[in-house]
């Protein structure tokens, strides 16, 4: 199937695996969970993302891996009408919520829907000024694989942001954050979702993610240069930013 910008959709097998599960099975409340999980700092985390994006009018975004959509959102107000914004995802449920609410706060024709895995994008060369990775990364089975493609489709000058958990410094903070991830953090996902497994997939997705380090090595790795990266929230999670040249 070709979308309306002309991209070929890739069929995905969406049993084949325990991330599409997950998903599945979360999509209906991963926005109030992701406000309760958080304390809503992941509004703040975002917020930053989107500042450090620099999309101007006109701009062609991606958001991998962009679930219900909270930046396409942002984004399809900052490229207005000239411009454009994939909404992208593995997971058709995800998409099919993120739609639905995009529709629901008045968002149009600027916008496209279209499943996709981030190992291997259905995007020409040098398609995007700017791609946003956001809490997404770390569920992708190749992340190198992911990050090259990420590459392929971005335009010389153009940005990718990754935001994702990362590693906190600080050693009590660490011991604070395990206590609240593997214990809390399942009983909240089996109290509000009715699924405590996905939740304790997600504390298990984040403790084996790269480092902060090591993922810039990566970027670096698949051709993205200059770089750098920012800890939120004493380094639970990390804004990493690279332009390809
Ligand atoms: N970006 C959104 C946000 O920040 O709220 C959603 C993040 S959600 C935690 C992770 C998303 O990654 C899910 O919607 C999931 O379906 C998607 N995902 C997992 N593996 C993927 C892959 N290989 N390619 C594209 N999306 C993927």
């Amino acid at each position: 199937r070709t979308t309306h910008f002309g991209y070929q959709e890739v069929p995905v097998d969406e049993k084949a695996s325990r991330v599409a599960d997950v998903f599945h099975s979360v999509a209906a409340r991963y926005d109030v969970m992701n406000d309760l999980m958080s304390f809503g700092i992941h509004r703040l985390w975002k917020r930053l993302t989107i500042e450090r994006a620099g999309v101007r009018p006109g701009h062609s975004v991606l958001d991998i891996a962009g679930g219900t959509g909270d930046l396409t959102l942002k984004f399809s107000r900052l490229v207005g009408p000239r411009g454009r914004v994939v909404l992208a995802d593995i997971n058709a449920s995800m998409l099919r919520v993120g739609r639905d609410k995009l529709l629901d706060q008045g968002v149009g024709g600027n916008v496209e829907y279209v499943q996709a895995n981030a190992e291997t994008l259905p995007f020409p060369d040098n398609s995007f000024d700017c791609i946003t990775i956001a809490f997404g990364l770390r569920n992708v089975t190749d992340k190198d694989a992911a990050l090259r493609s990420m590459a392929r489709v971005l335009k010389p000058g153009g940005r990718l942001l990754v935001l994702e958990f990362s590693k906190p410094g600080n050693p009590l903070l660490t011991r604070a954050y395990d206590d609240y991830s593997f214990h809390l953090l399942p009983r909240m996902g089996q109290l509000v979702a009715g699924d405590a497994d996905s939740y304790r997939y997600l504390a298990e997705s984040i403790r084996m993610h790269p480092d902060q380090e090591t993922l810039k090595g990566m970027m670096e790795a698949a051709g993205l240069e200059r770089v750098e990266y920012t800890n939120l929230t004493g380094g639970i999670v990390a804004l990493h930013r690279g332009i390809k040249l």
